[in-house]
């Protein structure tokens, strides 16, 4: 992953807009979430990091908390399986305090052509992407109404907007996070709490690295030609970085972003036109 490079001002920095605010980052230990978690920290808040690796966790929270000065709690979990949740964000509040800030981005990204689609890997990819973002949100929503105030921003993608090729489960779960997005922000209108979702189009993570070697291996073509396949879906004809999906998710995070909620921003360099 790349350092931060950030486009918000440092005047934005210094203030410090997010001082005394508590964010959980599901899958905060590697690429975009690890993104987000350098902007929210630099931006003041304390940070919850959530992912299946302690090692991984442990390394981006030494990160944050030498870099940035901010608190930092970790909790090992599996976010699709309800109990590793509800201990993960128990622990959490435990160390840090009530959490304003959720950002659901813990997910994963297989493929594979519906014919040969099996049950198991269709229960996998939406008990991840969907289910796991229902039951982190669960967690947070009750304490976030009684502060009446909230942030909950769910990290979906572009396939949440439109379909490709061999990504049934995938897109069906990104459509479903969009759909859970926009009924609860009406919800959620009159609590101080928004919600939102962020949509990114192919982005420079080990996600996109393990899908080109899927492709290259599957059809014989070099890992350039693989990346070259995935750009060809984009007008500006790159991969995004995770810090320009990290930029606009803090922007959504802000206390001044009170008046968006129920919108699905688009990441993406024009691949979907929302
Ligand atoms: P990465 O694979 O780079 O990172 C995934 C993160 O989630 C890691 O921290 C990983 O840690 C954690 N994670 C994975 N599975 C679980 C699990 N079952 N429970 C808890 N944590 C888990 O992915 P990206 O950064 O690329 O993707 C982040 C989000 O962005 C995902 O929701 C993805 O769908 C979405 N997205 C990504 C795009 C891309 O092109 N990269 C495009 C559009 C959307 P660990 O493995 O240790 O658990």
């Amino acid at each position: 992953m790349t350092e931060t490079t950030p486009k918000f001002s440092s005047s934005m920095f210094d203030e410090k807009p997010l001082a005394g605010q508590h964010a959980v980052i599901t899958g905060g230990s590697r690429g975009i979430g690890a993104a987000i978690s350098n902007y929210l920290a630099r931006l003041g808040a304390d940070i919850s990091l959530t992912g299946r690796t302690q090692e991984t966790l442990e390394a981006q929270a030494g990160r944050l908390a030498s870099k940035y000065g901010v608190k930092v709690c970790t909790a090992t979990g599996d976010m699709a399986v309800e109990a590793d949740v509800v201990s993960a964000f128990d622990g959490a509040v435990q160390t840090l305090g009530p959490v304003s800030i959720l950002i659901n981005n813990a997910g994963i990204g297989e493929s594979a052509p519906f014919h040969r689609m099996e049950t198991d890997f269709w229960n996998k990819i939406i008990g991840l992407n969907l289910t796991g973002t229902f039951l982190a949100t669960k967690q947070v929503y009750g304490a976030m109404r009684e502060q009446k105030y909230g942030r909950i921003i769910n990290i979906a993608s572009i396939v949440g907007l439109t379909g490709y090729a061999y990504i049934a489960a995938y897109s069906a779960s990104k459509h479903g996070v969009i759909g859970m997005t926009r009924s609860l922000a009406l919800e959620a209108a009159k609590t101080g709490i928004t919600v939102n979702a962020v949509c990114p189009g192919y982005t420079d993570t080990d996600l996109v690295a393990a899908a080109v070697d899927n492709i290259a291996d599957k059809t014989g073509r070099t890992t350039e030609e693989a990346v070259a396949d995935l750009v060809s879906t984009s007008p500006q004809g790159r991969l995004i970085t995770p810090e320009e999906v990290a930029e606009t998710t803090a922007w959504l995070s802000l206390p001044s972003s009170g008046a968006i909620t129920g919108q699905s921003i688009v990441v993406a360099g024009g691949a979907v036109l929302n």
